[in-house]
């Protein structure tokens, strides 16, 4: 594989974007209440044309934007994050009218989306989730049940909900919907995480739903979904990649000009070598998670493998990352609104989330042994 390089106008570019987010976005999240969707954060990406460019950005391209905005400001990079998750499967799966009603108003900030998948009994197993979608008996269908750590709900504008259309059918079984908000029998509760974004319930009781809201076919919806985190998977390394980036900034800054024991933390060997470990394995995860994106885009037939070591590396790097910064900067890292207390709280979940580090590790292995078993077919062993 020839060596990784970005190009002067996407460095350029990443540069732009931090300025963007120190100027415009971190004063909007600052005033921000955590827990709850920060609609003028949202609407200040959209003014700024940065949703816009989820729809049409390759992996890279959105692997960038997350890294530059997760260095600067976390609540911009998260916020971006969802619309583009929520808004993916619209942009991907959805009519000329769905994309016609939601697409400008999500690319505006507008309308704020959900990515409804996890469910109480499915989470990591989504394949096995429950939302059950009854026939009406007209063509079209009623949800009943529960999704579950829905990151921007309950106050999503709409939301792609991923339900059961055939009983005991597993992953072959689910379709998707686009759900928008105020559906009779819709409801749900915020959730107090900690994270710092808005994340709750969503109870459907009865929600109707019909032909018109199908995004893809019928039982066709974890195609959709599957769709939407193979894009997303190496970006949730690119936003730990950012985070990683910003706690080494600081700590560098921090440990050169802390007097200690007649000269500074920095002249301390071992402060010095955990620094060049953060920034060695920071490195090395920034290289994965561009390899995995540009192999995205080059549609290479190795991306679940690249994209799930990608997320993996960055985001167990991210969690050693923040926990030295946070180690070398003593106390001050844990009070309150110390970037450090802010990412150390931010960068747990994203080890979880889409995929958590074991399941990576599953993906990682299994395409391992496909391929060695496509070059090395298995001889069977000769009865005695
Ligand atoms: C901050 C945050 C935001 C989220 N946002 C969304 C969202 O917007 N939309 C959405 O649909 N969901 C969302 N989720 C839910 C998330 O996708 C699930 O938490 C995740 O899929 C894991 O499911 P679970 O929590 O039920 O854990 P489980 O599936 O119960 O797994 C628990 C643990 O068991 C181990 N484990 C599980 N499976 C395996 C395996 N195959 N091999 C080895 N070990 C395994 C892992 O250690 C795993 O962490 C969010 C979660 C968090 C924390």
């Amino acid at each position: 594989m020839p060596a990784f390089s970005l190009d002067p106008a996407q460095t350029t570019w990443c540069a732009e974007l931090r300025t963007l987010a120190a100027d415009h976005l971190k004063p909007l999240a600052d005033k921000g209440e955590p827990g709850r969707v920060n609609r003028p954060l949202v609407a200040a990406l959209g003014e700024l044309g940065l949703l816009a460019r989820l729809f049409d950005a390759g992996a890279l391209e959105l692997c960038l934007l997350r890294e530059s905005l997760a260095r600067t400001c976390t609540e911009a990079e998260t916020a971006l994050a969802l619309q583009g998750l929520g808004t993916h499967p619209v942009a991907a799966f959805g009519t000329p009218a769905q994309r016609a009603r939601w697409l400008p108003e999500a690319a505006a900030g507008r309308a704020v989306a959900a990515f409804a998948l996890s469910e109480p009994g499915a989470g990591s197993d989504a394949a096995a989730l429950a939302l059950e979608a009854r026939p009406d008996g007209a063509g079209g269908w009623r949800l009943h049940g529960e999704k579950r750590w829905i990151s921007n709900a309950p106050e999503a504008d709409f939301a792609t909900v991923f339900a059961r259309t055939t009983p005991d059918a597993g992953a072959r079984g689910v379709t998707a919907f686009l759900v928008p908000a105020g559906r009779p029998g819709l409801g749900g509760e915020a959730l107090d995480m900690l994270a710092p974004h808005a994340l709750g319930t969503l109870t459907f009781d009865g929600v109707p739903v019909g032909p018109d809201d199908l995004l893809g076919e019928p039982d066709r919806g974890f195609r959709v979904a599957m769709n939407t985190l193979n894009l997303f998977r190496p970006s949730v390394g690119a936003f730990a990649v950012g985070m990683a980036q910003a706690a080494l900034d600081a700590t560098l800054a921090h440990t050169a000009d802390r007097p200690a024991f007649g000269g500074h933390l920095a002249d301390l060997q071992s402060v010095a070598h955990r620094i060049a470990e953060m920034a060695t394995r920071t490195e090395a995860a920034r290289l994965l998670v561009y390899a995995a994106a540009a192999a995205y885009d080059d549609g290479d037939p190795d991306v679940p493998r690249r994209s799930a070591m990608a997320k993996l590396l960055a985001t167990e790097t991210a969690q050693y990352v923040v926990d030295s910064a946070v180690q070398l900067h003593g106390a001050r890292a844990l009070q309150r609104g110390h970037l450090l207390e802010h990412l150390y709280r931010e960068v747990r979940a994203p080890r979880i989330y889409e995929g958590a580090t074991e399941v990576q590790r599953t993906i990682i292995a299994k395409e391992l042994y496909a391929t060695h078993r496509r070059s090395h077919p298995r001889q069977e062993e000769p009865t005695p």
